[in-house]
């Protein structure tokens, strides 16, 4: 996502780069300009997640402003800022459907980090991927044939079709688009009461 840049602080509003030499309230808050926040959209739409000091830098610029906050504090200079946990857009952006790049990283993160054979959730580590046809036959490397895999499974199949290994994949690997953006979004915002009403509709 990228924001407009201002150069220009707005009156009564603190420049953004004050963040950087910020300290958080208590020791407790260290983490809290880490915290991932949801983004929305000027149409309440999720489109993101970001880390909670991108999101008070797009507040501060005016860019954004603050739907939910998560209860911490953020001490600069002589002013208290409550950091965000959800913030809206406030112009609407136009999200192309574009697909993410396609890689290893972001195929486990599409599959979730499970064997699309035998479902079993792994480290990223322990899992390789897998062409549902081979390359030898043919297969290319797509989001549509490229799946997540545990070493067992990849070696059963071996150089075989998942119909010839009599190997059954548990969904039909697709590109990552915003649907998998907003399951994952979803994923994200469970343990986060604040961003139910705008995830779960
Ligand atoms: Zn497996």
């Amino acid at each position: 996502m990228s924001a407009r840049t201002n150069t220009e602080t707005p009156p009564g509003r603190p420049a953004a780069g004050m963040l950087a030499s910020a300290a958080t309230h208590r020791d407790s808050d260290g983490n809290a300009l880490h915290m991932p926040v949801l983004v929305l959209n000027a149409s309440y739409e999720p489109i993101n997640v970001c880390a909670a000091r991108r999101a008070l830098v797009l507040v501060l610029k005016g860019v954004a402003m603050t739907e939910e906050e998560n209860g911490h504090f953020l001490h600069a200079a002589r002013i208290a800022m409550r950091v965000p946990s959800v913030i809206r857009l406030l112009e609407y952006r136009r999200i192309p459907h574009q697909s993410r790049a396609l890689s290893r990283k972001n195929i486990l993160l599409r599959d979730r980090n499970t064997c699309q054979y035998c479902a079993t959730v792994l480290p990223s580590g322990e899992l390789t991927l897998d062409h549902v046809i081979p390359r030898s036959r043919g297969g290319s490397s797509t989001w549509e044939n490229l799946v997540a895999c545990c070493h067992l499974c990849n070696r059963r199949k071996g150089n075989q079709s998942p119909l010839e290994a009599g190997m059954k994949l548990m969904r039909e690997p697709r590109a990552f688009n915003l649907h998998t953006s907003r399951h994952i979004m979803r994923l994200m915002g469970r343990g986060d009461g604040k961003w139910r009403k705008y995830l779960f509709y």
